[in-house]
């Protein structure tokens, strides 16, 4: 089994996203800025946003992050959210999700406007991912893409089964999955809470994504051998062994690694290709690449 090395990729895009922005400086242009909302105090949220600044201060962009109660308002959120659209510094919005239940999801993403969306979830960004125009694509979906691609993995034909159907993840990737681009043309299965049979398709299935929430949900029984598994899911469960108190796991069992023919390790995996691909989207947007 080879491991799809989403850290070894994660620092190689690192490294080119660093000569692009010397070629901006060299050109008298500003390095792209990326602005991060954090509301509360959720630890796995503050530890997420401190990765993504902490990849920015690595190859030379800008960062803010604003910091928000957990009570803060509805509107006074959109307000903090208005005032970066109408921002000239900054490229990029995101709001760390999740956020409070007292606030609308959906009002929230829909406010950021869709040429700073760069984690790729407004309506514009996914509409325009469907028809295949240029947009901001979801980053995991698209951290997913690169990864199966920087390793050469053949898609073209083959049975994808896609587990989970969320809007960041899940549906985005199947799509992606199916579409007729130089990446892609998978036969595409996407199954979810609703699915009957999941293990027979499963086992009928040349490439697994599995972003369902569930840990070690996908076991070496529902897996054909040479099969590669895409692993989403991120667990904090608690460890005596590990100094932090807990380890992180995935949805999908590691004796999986026994049978598939390539496969994603958690943490390091589809996580830090989730970065890589905020901070393309981060340079997209700077440079006006996408609008
Ligand atoms: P979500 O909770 O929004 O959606 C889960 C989906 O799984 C739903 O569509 C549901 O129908 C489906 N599902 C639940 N139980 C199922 C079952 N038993 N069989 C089949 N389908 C089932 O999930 P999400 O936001 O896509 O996140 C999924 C996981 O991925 C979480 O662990 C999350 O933390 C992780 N995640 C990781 C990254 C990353 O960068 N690595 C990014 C986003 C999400």
């Amino acid at each position: 089994m080879k491991i799809l090395d989403g850290k070894k990729i994660f620092s190689d895009i690192k490294s080119e996203l660093k000569k692009e922005v010397s070629n901006l400086k060299k050109n008298n242009l500003k390095s792209p800025h990326l602005a991060a909302v954090l509301i509360g105090n959720n630890p796995a949220s503050l530890t997420y946003v401190n990765a993504k600044v902490r990849a920015c201060k690595e190859i030379g962009f800008g960062s803010t992050v604003i910091t928000l109660p957990q009570e803060i308002s509805q509107t006074d959120l959109l307000k903090e959210i208005d005032e970066l659209n109408n921002s000239k510094k900054i490229d990029g919005i995101i709001v760390q999700l999740p956020i409070p239940s007292h606030i609308d999801e959906n009002t929230v993403i829909h406010r950021i406007s869709y040429k700073k969306d760069v984690d790729g979830f407004h309506p514009i960004n996914l509409g325009r991912m469907v028809l295949g125009l240029p947009c901001f694509l979801p980053a995991t979906p698209f951290g997913i893409i690169t990864l199966i691609e920087k390793y050469n993995i053949q898609t073209l034909g083959q049975k994808c089964l896609v587990i989970g159907r969320s809007n960041i993840v899940g549906t985005p990737i199947s799509i992606l999955m199916s579409r007729n681009k130089n990446f892609g043309n998978c036969t595409v299965t996407l199954a979810h809470s609703k699915t009957k049979n999941l293990k027979s398709l499963s086992l009928d299935s040349d490439i697994i994504i599995v972003a369902i929430g569930s840990p070690h949900f996908l076991k070496k029984e529902m897996v054909k051998k040479s099969a590669v598994v895409i692993d989403v899911g991120i667990h904090r469960i608690p460890s005596e062994l590990k100094r932090s108190g807990f380890e992180l796991i995935g949805d999908v069992h590691t004796d999986v690694s026994d049978l598939a023919s390539y496969m994603t390790p958690v943490p390091g995996g589809v996580g830090p290709m989730t970065i890589a691909s905020l901070l393309k989207n981060t340079l997209y947007s700077a440079k006006k690449v996408i609008y």
